[in-house]
């Protein structure tokens, strides 16, 4: 195990009706509110109306930025970033899923920068003084709701790029697991994708002897496999919703990194580009290229930890280690199949136009990854493969 320091300082309220809970939480940091969201989804479930009525009841001054879109944009941002300062906000609160949260933790972060927020997708600034913001969870996936982190799409220059900090993490999120019951099909399957794709980013690093992360780690993939399927047959399955979303909120608050390296992150680099070209769901970029970037790096070295992993999570029984691997790889390319994802780029009718320009973007910072290190030639390989 390597040295840490255990700090996660996000205030959680899960459960059934927890909403009531958030006033004394948001008049922490004053009256003046941004209440930030999506497409509706919030209108047609009811979300919206309730919160209208509890800011009323307690006098909160509350200004709407709307129409946050999945793969959340630059304009939003600016668009926030415009609003926080014409109307003095105090705090942000975020309803909806990672786009929502994401496109928040960017506003929070221009409000008191002069500069353009894009400036920090590119490593041009440094988030000092952001806004606090505050987060009502509608959709298990992310993580975006205990951690520092969002990723931000430009479609201008077809970018879509991460930026982070500790002071990003949210005061509090609301965790509510009903709200998740109107989440559709696809979308769960996408977000339970999204999920096991963080825990697996995490548990695949080189190192040995970290027993408490990876059984973390392998109960939580395990939860994505008892209730994936449950929560897509049966929407409004409150076992498997608050499940969901529990192992959603713990797969990258942090916990799973403690004692670690802070895992390999190369999927996700992967699919950042194809969503930036192409704009499809996370989960779905991520369902198709995860089981080819593990076949790509898999080797006799690594071999003892993706069997680790067929044998704890998967079930499978075989004693040689590369074997093992194989059939493990072989059992997540097929959950994610059930889960109703894709699993190549031609189901998405992404052909090979970009590929070489996708492998470049994603290498800008240097090579890919931990577990092994990609150069742009292996990320167009991985490209290929998934084609
Ligand atoms: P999302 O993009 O926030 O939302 C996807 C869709 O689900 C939207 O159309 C949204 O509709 C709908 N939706 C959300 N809640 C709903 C509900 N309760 N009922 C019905 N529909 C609902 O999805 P996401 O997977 O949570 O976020 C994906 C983004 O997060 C990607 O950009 C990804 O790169 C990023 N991400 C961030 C992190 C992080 O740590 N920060 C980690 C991984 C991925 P409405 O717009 O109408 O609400
Ligand atoms: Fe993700």
């Amino acid at each position: 195990m390597r040295n840490f320091n255990y700090d996660i300082p996000t205030k959680i309220l899960f459960g059934k009706n927890k909403v009531e809970e958030m006033m004394p939480e948001i008049k922490t940091f004053g009256s003046r509110l941004l209440l930030a969201y999506g497409g509706g989804s919030i209108k047609k479930n009811g979300l919206y109306d309730t919160l209208v009525t509890l800011f009323k009841k307690n006098d909160i001054f509350v200004v709407e930025l709307s129409g946050i879109q999945p793969n959340p944009r630059i304009s939003s941002v600016r668009e926030g970033v415009r609003l926080c300062r014409a109307h003095k906000i105090d705090l942000i609160l975020a309803v909806g899923g990672g786009s929502v949260i994401d496109a928040c933790k960017a506003i929070a972060a221009g409000v008191n920068y002069k500069g353009d927020a894009w400036d920090f997708m590119i490593g041009k600034a440094q988030v000092e003084n952001p806004l606090p913001i505050g987060t009502i969870l509608t959709l298990a996936a992310t993580g975006s709701e205990m951690n520092g982190g969002a990723v931000i799409s430009n479609d201008e220059t077809l970018d879509k790029r991460p930026m982070g900090h500790p002071s990003l993490r949210p005061k509090f999120s609301v965790l509510d697991p009903t709200y998740t019951f109107s989440v559709n099909k696809w979308q769960t399957g996408a977000g339970v994708t999204d999920i096991m794709s963080h825990i697996f980013e995490l548990y695949y690093t080189t190192d040995k002897g970290v027993f408490v992360p990876d059984a973390m780690a392998e109960a939580l993939m395990k939860t994505c496999l008892q209730y994936g399927l449950v929560a897509i047959d049966e929407p409004e399955n409150y076992e498997a919703r608050a499940n969901l979303m529990w192992a959603g909120t713990l797969a990258l608050n942090g916990m799973l990194s403690f004692g670690k390296l802070p895992g390999d992150w190369a999927t996700h680099m992967i699919e950042h580009e194809i969503s930036a070209i192409y704009d499809v769901t996370h989960g779905a970029g991520l369902a198709i290229i995860f089981p080819v970037w593990m076949e790509y790096v898999l080797d006799a070295d690594n071999a003892w930890r993706f069997a680790q992993m067929a044998r704890n999570v998967w079930g499978v029984s075989e004693k040689d280690d590369l074997t093992a691997a194989r059939q493990g790889i072989e059992a997540v390319r097929d959950f994610f199949s059930r889960l109703g994802m894709p699993s190549r780029l031609s189901d998405l009718n992404i052909d090979g136009t970009h590929i070489a320009v996708m492998a470049k973007k994603a290498c800008v910072y240097g090579d890919l990854g931990n577990i092994k290190k990609l150069k742009i030639d292996d990320v167009r390989s991985i490209l290929e493969g998934a084609l």
